[in-house]
């Protein structure tokens, strides 16, 4: 079974797709994590970004694994290095080229295949498991969703500004939102949470119990 779970940044997904993971001991498949991933590639080569035939070539030749909640760039641990913000900044350039995107969709497609899993990212509902039993859509106020970012960061002791952090969220929602491939949109079956009030245990209380009713009638 795949539960789907998309959403904006700051919206929750990754804490509660986790979390969600764990009490129905399903694996959590972080799909934002591989375009993090492929952008940071990109960084430490110093290739333009700009240069798409450069970039979809790394797409296809580089190897991303997930093992022991950390994640696995050609074999090295990058899972706090794509956390940076300058892989923030940059990562809409490469995640809207579309082979890029299709290389992505077809590794997950191909985890999501062979084990039960928890995905979120920005398309898992609409274009990588539109069939997904369960499709969630999480959202919150822009407000709380630049709080939460900032709250990232700084527990991560990475100093920001309040400001350019919300230029910057800004800039990557429009941008998720308006490419012409895999956009960030709602698909009218998804269930709409709105996380702004709420706190972590009551959304995974709230996702659980959905999946749940998934899961009886399976
Ligand atoms: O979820 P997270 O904030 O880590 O995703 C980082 C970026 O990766 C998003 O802003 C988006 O540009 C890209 N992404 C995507 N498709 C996904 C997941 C993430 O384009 N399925």
């Amino acid at each position: 079974m795949i539960v789907a779970i998309d959403g904006p940044a700051g919206s929750g997904k990754s804490t509660i797709a986790r979390l969600l993971a764990q009490r129905l001991n399903f694996l959590y498949l972080d799909t934002g994590a591989m375009y993090r991933a492929l952008t940071l590639k990109v960084l430490q080569m110093n290739i333009d970004l700009d240069d798409y035939e450069n970039i979809i070539v790394q797409a296809k030749n580089t190897e991303i694994e997930f093992k022991d909640e950390k994640v696995f760039l050609d074999s090295a641990d990058v899972t706090s290095d794509i956390r940076l913000p300058q892989v923030d900044k940059s990562i809409s350039s490469i995640a809207k080229i579309p082979e890029v995107r299709e290389e992505m969709v077809k590794i997950q497609r191909s985890i999501g295949c062979s084990t039960d899993c928890v995905v979120e990212g920005r398309d898992t509902t609409t274009v990588v498991f539109p069939d997904a039993k369960l499709k969630i859509f999480l959202d919150a106020r822009f407000s709380q969703r630049a709080k939460r970012r900032l709250g990232d960061f700084r527990q991560k002791g990475i100093d920001v500004d309040i400001k350019s952090l919300e230029t910057d969220l800004k800039a990557r929602d429009t941008a998720d939102m308006t490419r012409a491939v895999g956009p960030l949109k709602k698909a009218s079956d998804c269930v709409y949470v709105d996380t702004t009030d709420l706190t972590i245990d009551e959304v995974v209380s709230r996702v659980y119990s959905l999946a749940e009713n998934k899961l009886k009638i399976k």
